[in-house]
């Protein structure tokens, strides 16, 4: 059985986040100023505090400056609103990220849409959203950002390639399909209501799966040398034992697809450094710089 090249995020997420210290210390050097990252963290979410520790954590270890902001659950929407509004007019702020999900007494869309799309570093706001369909310079969602970069980085051109998404969330699926037609890829977009989903993604050359179902993928999915991106993250128990799996039933696709992501260590850690990078291109935005080039990334 022929075996599949692993995709090592954490390599290349650790690539990236050395380019982005060195291109950040010459930001610093030219502007006389560190780029600034506000992190929001609403309530005690367990998996949303590992997620934000490692944000601030990967923020000050390339350089800029990590600025907290933890409330219990129980913060009122008024107050959220007029923080986001504190923090849009605040210089030293170049970034800001309300960690998902917010308390259910909580419009999250009135809360993303609150924020300055310049420093919108999710890539959520309608404006950045608009932007990335319309072609524009934008700031892209970071985890379909950093399946792109891998993507790219292993492929190189995929003009014409057949790719599918399995997932069509804004977060995830769409702006991942966009990334992908922009790219020139022939593009198809599935999800829950789609008829025979095995037979669609057998077809693809590149298979984005971002569904949140346990190793949804089989191998019979999967045509033989496909590039397979694996963005879910799972946690399953398995003879008593907790573990993070994927959307791919990774052990049997591991023979077919002619490259994979694995989880964990793919998709992850890419997303954290996607997001030092739309800091460090929301700092130079905010300073009349160009965006860095993607190409030049890697
Ligand atoms: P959402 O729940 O928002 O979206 C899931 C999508 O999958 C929906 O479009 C849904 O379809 C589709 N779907 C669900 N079940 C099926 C099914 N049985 N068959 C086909 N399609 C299905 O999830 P997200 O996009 O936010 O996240 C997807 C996964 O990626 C999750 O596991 C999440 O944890 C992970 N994730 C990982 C990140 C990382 O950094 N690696 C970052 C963000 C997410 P429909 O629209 O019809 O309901």
């Amino acid at each position: 059985m022929n075996s599949s090249k692993i995709i090592d995020g954490k390599v290349v997420a650790s690539e990236l986040r050395q380019k982005i210290k060195t291109l950040g210390s010459d930001f610093i050097e030219s502007v006389k100023s560190k780029p600034g990252l506000a992190v929001v963290l609403v309530g005690e979410n367990p998996a949303s505090q590992v997620y934000v520790r490692n944000k601030i954590l990967q923020t000050k270890e390339v350089g800029f400056i990590s600025y907290e902001y933890k409330y219990p659950e129980n913060i009122s929407q008024e107050e959220l609103l007029n923080l986001i509004k504190k923090l849009n007019s605040d210089l030293a702020i170049n970034g800001i990220l309300v960690q998902l999900p917010l308390p259910k007494h909580i419009d999250s869309v009135k809360v993303l849409d609150m924020i300055c799309p310049s420093k919108d570093v999710d890539g959520f706001h309608a404006i950045n959203v608009g932007k990335l369909w319309t072609g524009l310079d934008a700031l892209i969602p970071c985890t379909p950002l950093g399946c792109s970069i891998l993507i790219k980085r292993e492929l190189g051109d995929i003009s014409g390639a057949n790719a599918v998404v399995i997932g069509r969330s804004d977060i995830v699926g769409k702006p991942m399909s966009s990334l992908l037609l922009k790219a020139n890829a022939s593009v198809t977009i599935v999800h829950s209501k789609t008829k025979d989903l095995e037979s669609v993604c057998s077809k693809a050359d590149i298979l984005v799966a971002a569904v949140g179902v346990p190793n949804m993928v089989r191998s019979s999915w999967v045509k033989k040398g496909a590039t397979v991106i694996d963005v879910g993250i799972n946690r399953i128990e398995v003879d008593g034992k907790k573990r993070l799996v994927g959307d791919v039933d990774y052990e049997n696709v591991i023979g077919v697809a002619g490259k994979i992501t694995p989880v964990p260590g793919g998709v992850g850690p890419m997303t954290i450094a996607c997001l030092l990078l739309n800091t460090l291109n929301a700092a130079r935005a905010q300073h009349k710089m160009d965006a860095i080039k993607l190409d030049s990334l890697f």
